[in-house]
Order: structure tokens, then sequence, then C-alpha cells
């Protein structure tokens, strides 16, 4: 049988990979590093994850992307697996040990018999005689094959910023001053509900933290990069701090469910978190705090937060460009490039956003293209499922009928939003109807029974094996 190329041995590469070499279809990765690196990765493994640890929730009733974790383990993903396989205890999240992570993946491709390994830059649009190929090359494809695939499509790619937070070293922690504890006591998979580390704030503190942030250096833009706009989920913490003087203390500074081990009577104004960042323990990253102020600027800064004075750093904060194409123009619904369908698209590139979201854009790419091998139709997920609402959001699929695609296009994690609405609001036993906090979560309960349900189904009708 002919061999497939996936170009970039990222989260969605490596996941594509799997599933190709899974359904019996020869699979060659072609991975840049370590020849050519990124400016984000720092080793050469596959799937490496280049800032937080965290997968976010794996709660599959009541979370979005919990469920697609869940579906993700139903198809066999060997991201999921490696996953679960390098946990380490963040509350209600499921986070990894990175370069176990990142370990478990290359070694399991490696292994595979149907697998390459290939490394080096794919400088150019694929030679003409790889007539199946998925493009997996993440939000930092290299400059030469972003070119080509710009001319191909005849369209200009979008971008956008994401930062990447700062890593300590724990034991540069000061434990007199921060404590353990998850939010609300709530204890995560392998977790114990004191998986955080907690630094408090007071309000002359908090006020000192955000006339630093506002004021400090940033790293400037170069000139083509200045009207690029952030993706909200991922704000610098200055850009925050420039939104109003309290967007942090409602967000990852918010001081809810914690109680200061050292002081239970007195109220933090602010709590910054740190989450373990590796299984020995040793690193802990401070939790939403990306960044782009210059380096001197954010030691002395995250120095001035208590527990952290004497703070070592492993990693600094920063940011990167971060490229995808305008999928629901370009692509269709198996992510081929419309005008030349031997080239597929997988994860970030696509315009999904998140760890998690690339591995699923992988599994539906590998699926698809050994479906294309194995002569078999592809029949993408039910839009009610987490995979399929995604796949859906990415490929334009509610608005197949017009040539343009919608207006704008934003990446986008998963989320309830993206899935159909339910034909019947649900109620209370009785019939009653439901309001307030139990109708939302009545309403996600459903939403995810029929997910589960119509994946079943869709599983039931599929001719190749998961
Ligand atoms: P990647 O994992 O980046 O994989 C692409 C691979 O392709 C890389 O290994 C690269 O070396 C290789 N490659 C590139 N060009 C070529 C070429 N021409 N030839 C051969 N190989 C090539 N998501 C989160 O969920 N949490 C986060 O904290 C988070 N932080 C991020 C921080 C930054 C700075 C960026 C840029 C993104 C971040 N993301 C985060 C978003 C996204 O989830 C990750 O980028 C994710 O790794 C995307 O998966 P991917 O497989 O699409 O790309």
């Amino acid at each position: 049988m002919r061999t497939v190329h996936v170009i970039g041995g990222g989260l969605a590469g490596s996941e594509a990979a799997w599933q190709l070499a899974q359904a019996g279809v020869p699979v060659v990765v072609h991975e840049m590093r370590p020849a050519r690196t990124t400016e984000a990765h720092q080793t050469e493994g596959l799937a490496e994850l280049v800032c937080s640890n965290s997968f976010r929730s794996d709660d599959a009733e009541f979370n979005a992307v919990g469920l697609l974790h869940q579906e993700l383990r139903r198809l066999g993903s060997l991201i999921m697996r490696a996953a679960d396989a390098n946990q380490v205890p963040a509350g209600g999240a499921l986070a990894v040990d990175r370069d176990g992570f990142s370990a478990a993946v290359t070694a399991a491709l490696a292994r595979h018999p149907g697998v390459t390994i290939a490394r080096g830059e794919i400088e150019a649009l694929p030679p003409a005689d790889w007539d199946e190929v998925i493009i997996a090359t993440g939000p930092l494809t290299s400059a030469a094959l972003a070119e080509a695939v710009r001319g191909l499509t005849g369209t200009d790619q979008l971008a956008f910023f994401d930062a990447i937070a700062p890593i300590v070293y724990r034991d540069s922690i000061d434990m007199s001053v921060a404590w353990f504890q998850s939010r609300y006591d709530k204890p995560g998979p392998g977790g114990t509900g004191a998986d955080y580390i907690n630094c408090p704030l007071s309000q002359e503190q908090y006020n000192a933290f955000i006339d630093g942030l506002i004021a400090g250096e940033k790293t400037s833009f170069k000139e083509w990069e200045a009207s690029t706009p952030y993706f909200d989920g991922c704000l610098p913490i200055e850009v925050m701090a420039e939104r109003g003087r309290e967007t942090l203390r409602h967000g990852p500074m918010k001081p809810v469910g914690l109680t200061n081990a050292h002081a239970p009577h007195e109220k933090p104004f602010a709590v910054v978190q740190l989450r373990q960042d590796n299984a020995l323990g040793t690193l802990y990253n401070l939790v939403g705090f990306q960044t782009k102020l210059k380096h001197a600027d954010q030691v002395r800064l995250l120095r001035s937060i208590p527990g952290l004075a004497g703070a070592e750093f492993a990693r600094l904060g920063g940011l990167h460009r971060n490229t995808y194409l305008n999928s629901p123009r370009l692509l269709d619904g198996a992510l081929r490039l419309k005008a030349e369908p031997r080239l597929r698209f997988a994860g970030q590139i696509t315009g999904c956003e998140g760890y998690v979201e690339s591995a699923a854009m992988g599994l539906l790419a590998g699926s698809a293209a050994a479906a294309a091998r194995l002569a078999q139709p592809f029949t993408p997920p039910p839009a009610t499922t987490a995979l399929g609402a995604l796949l859906n959001h990415i490929t334009g699929g509610h608005v197949e009928t017009l040539d343009q695609g919608p207006p704008s296009f934003q990446p986008m994690n998963v989320n309830f939003g993206l899935f159909p609405p339910l034909e019947r609001a649900p109620r209370a036993d009785g019939g009653k109807r439901l309001r307030g906090k139990d109708k939302a979560r009545a309403k996600k309960q459903a939403l995810t029974d029929r997910a589960r349900n119509d994946l079943e189904a869709w599983l039931a009708g599929r001719p190749v094996a998961p």
C-alpha cells in the first residue's frame, strides 16, 4: 500500500500518524526538529508541549474539553493514552509530565512497524508523487513551507499572538508564605485537593503589581505584526492589566475557593496559583501568567509576588506569532484543501486552539486519510459530538452552501457553544421548568448524553475499526 506523508510531528501530526498506522496504512512522519527548531520548542521529542502542561478539565459530564478527552480515548487516541500514563496532580484538570508525555508518544511511534520518522524540514509543497499528505506543522510552521502554502491558497493567512507562562523551580518558592491547596479543595485525577501552590497578595501588593505590569518594558512588535490581534483565551497578563485594574483579580488572580493556611482569618485580595509541571514535582508553572514583558522586568515583577521573592525560573514567559488558515473557506469536510485535495491539514494550523483540539483534528485527518487509502468512505462524526462540533467550526459545515465561508474565522477552543442546540430544554423530574445554575447544568448534561449516544451510533456504522 502507498505511504501517507505527515508533515509535522507535533500533537496533531503524531495522532494522525498513529491513526494511519493502526489502520494498517504505512506512514512517514516528517519532523524538522532538531535540524531546525521553532521559537517555542525546546526538544527534539514528538508532541512537545510548548507552554502549559495542562490538557484542561477532565470532567466529561459538564465540560466540553473533558468530553473531547473522552471521545478521543474512545477512538484509541495515542495522545490521550500518553497523557493518561503521565499525569501529574492538577485539581480537576488533566495535566502531564511534559517530558514523560513526549517520550511516550515518540516511543510509541518509533516502535510501530508501520511508522517511519524522517527528520528534516519540508521546505516547499510536497512532490507531486506524494498523493496523500497531511500538513500538521502547527502555529509555528517554518517560514518556507508557510510561504509555499500561502502561494497555493491564494489568500492571506491570518495570524494572532500567543504568549507562554513562566516556570519556577519548586524549591525556590517560599512555603512559609505560600501554601498548597486546590480551589474549593477539589481533588482532580490522581490529586489530593491540595495540588496547587498559592501565593497571597494584599490590596496594596496587588495594586503595586498592576502598576508594575502596566509600566514594565514589553517586547516590541515588528511593524508587520502591529495589527495582529491577541487570542482572547490566552491574553498576556500585562494586556489584561491594561484592560482594567480588576481584570486579573477576576481572572487568573481570583482569590475565591482558597484559604491562606498561614493566616486563615485574613482573606487574600488576590492569589497567584502555580501548578506542578513535571512528574518529579520540581517545576511549577504560573497558571494563566502568559507574558511578553522583557525578561529583566519579568523577573523583578514576579519576585515581588509574596512567596516568590527568591524564585528561580526554569523558563520565562514569551510571545509568539500564531499562523492559521481561513479553513471554512479553504478546506472541505475531510480537512482537504479544496484547491489541491491530496493535501489535508490538521492541528492548530486549521484554526482550532489548544493541545487537545489539535490532537483531535489530527485524529480526524488521520482517519480520513486512512479511509481514502483503504478505499472506504469517510463519514465525519456527527456535529452533536465534541469532535464533530469542532470539525464543523473549522470546515464551516454550517455554511457549506456558501462559497466564501463565514466572514471572520476565529480560532476556537472546543466549547458547548459549538454544539447544535438541544431540541427540547431539559426539565426537572415532574416536568418543572429549571432555572439558573440548575438549568445550565442540566443543559450540559443533556448535551454530553446526546454526544455519547451519537458517537456510539457513528462508531457502529464506521467501516474502519478505531
Ligand atoms: P505543533 O505541536 O507545534 O507541531 C507542529 C510540528 O511541526 C512541530 O514539531 C514543528 O517542529 C514541525 N514543523 C513545522 N514546520 C515544519 C516543516 N516545514 N517541516 C517539518 N516539520 C515542521 N495550547 C494549549 O492547549 N495550551 C497552551 O499552553 C498553549 N500554549 C501555546 C504557546 C505558544 C507559544 C503557541 C505558539 C501555541 C500554544 N498553544 C497552547 C496552542 C497549541 O495547542 C499548540 O501550539 C499545539 O502544539 C498545536 O499542535 P500542532 O500539532 O498543531 O502543532
